[in-house]
C-alpha cells in the first residue's frame, strides 16, 4: 500500500512514520519509508535548493512547480519500483502538502493545482492519506522545542506567524473533506502512543486487507 502523512510542523509525522514503519516490520511486512521535497537523489538536490531559501524568490507557482519535478523524479525512481515489489511505501508528505502550502497559502487557483497534480501523478496516488491534525500553537511549540534542541537551519515555520500555521491547519482539514474516501484525520493532540493507536485503528478500517 501506498500510505502518505500529512500536517503542520510539530504534527509528529516522523515519529509516527517510524513506528507504523517498525509495527509492519514486526509483521513480516516489505515497508519502505521516503519523504517530500526528496525521496530520489535528484528530488534531494531540488529539496536543498528549495529548503536553502531560493525557491522563493519565485513564487508560488513556480516553487509548485518545482515541488512537481521532485516529485516526478520521487514517484519513477522511488515510490513506483516500490510498489512494483509489492513493498508498502510510507511517504512524509506528498502532493497534499503541495495543495495546501503552495495552493491554499499561495494562493494559487485550485484548478490549476489539480491539473499540476493530474500531470504529475499520472494515475498513482495514496491508497490512504493520514492527517496529522492538531491546534497551530501546540504544533509550533513542539516544533520549536524540537529545532531549538537541534540546531537546526530555518524551516518555514519560523518565517511564518501563528495565521499561517491556522490556515495550513483549516487546508488540511479541507483537503480531508473533499477527500473523505482516501483522507483520514488523526488527532495528534495526543501523546505519541494514542496517536499510532488512532492510526493503527484507521489502517485496519480503510485497509482491511
Ligand atoms: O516535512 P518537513 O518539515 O521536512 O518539510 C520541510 C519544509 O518544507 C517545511 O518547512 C514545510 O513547511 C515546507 N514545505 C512547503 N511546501 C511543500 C512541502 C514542504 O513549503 N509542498
Amino acid at each position: 500500500c501506498f500510505i502518505t502523512f500529512e500536517g503542520g510542523e510539530g504534527a509528529g509525522k516522523s515519529t509516527q512514520i517510524e513506528r507504523l514503519k517498525a509495527r509492519l516490520s514486526e509483521m513480516g511486512q516489505p515497508v519502505l519509508v521516503t519523504r517530500e521535497p526528496g525521496g530520489s537523489p535528484h528530488a534531494e538536490e531540488i529539496r536543498a535548493f528549495i529548503l536553502e531559501g531560493h525557491a522563493k524568490h519565485l513564487g508560488p507557482f513556480a516553487e509548485a512547480l518545482l515541488f512537481a519535478a521532485a516529485r516526478i523524479d520521487h514517484l519513477d525512481k522511488t515510490i513506483v519500483p516500490a510498489l512494483t515489489s509489492g513493498t508498502h511505501v510510507l511517504c512524509d508528505r506528498f502532493a497534499d502538502s503541495t495543495r495546501a502550502y503552495q495552493g491554499s497559502l499561495g494562493n494559487i487557483d485550485k484548478g490549476l493545482i489539480d491539473r499540476l497534480e493530474t500531470i504529475t501523478l499520472r494515475g498513482v496516488k495514496p491508497h490512504l492519506t493520514l492527517i496529522l491534525d492538531l491546534p497551530a500553537e501546540t504544533g509550533l511549540a513542539r516544533a520549536g522545542a524540537r529545532q531549538a534542541g537541534k540546531g537546526e537551519g530555518a524551516d518555514r515555520f519560523e518565517k511564518e506567524d501563528l495565521s499561517f500555521h491556522q490556515s495550513l491547519r483549516q487546508a488540511y482539514l479541507s483537503i480531508a473533506r473533499a477527500a473523505p474516501e482516501r483522507c483520514a484525520v488523526i488527532n495528534a493532540d495526543q501523546n505519541p502512543d494514542e496517536v499510532a493507536a488512532a492510526i493503527w485503528a484507521a489502517l485496519r478500517e480503510r485497509l482491511p486487507q
